[in-house]
């Protein structure tokens, strides 16, 4: 499966690059409930989850759990 484009306009995200790029290996989505739930699996230090489901009630319950704060 060919990686989709994905534009982000969080800048203060260890991932993201000009262009509003992200560059991370993996992203992984969650609700919002779930922002803190712990990832099973990890690939480049980046955690996901292959089998856990949810549904959101919509978009603005969706956060992005790749999220790393930038520290330089
Ligand atoms: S990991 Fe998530 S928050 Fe960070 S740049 Fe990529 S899409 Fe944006």
């Amino acid at each position: 499966m060919e990686n989709p484009m994905v534009k982000c306009s969080i800048a203060n995200c260890e991932y993201w690059e000009q262009g509003n790029n992200c560059s991370a290996e993996v992203i992984m989505i969650e609700v919002n409930a779930h922002a803190d739930k712990s990832e099973p699996q990890t690939r480049h230090g980046q955690a996901y989850d292959s089998e856990h489901r949810d549904e959101a009630e919509g978009v603005a319950d969706t956060c992005c759990h790749t999220f790393t704060e930038r520290t330089h």
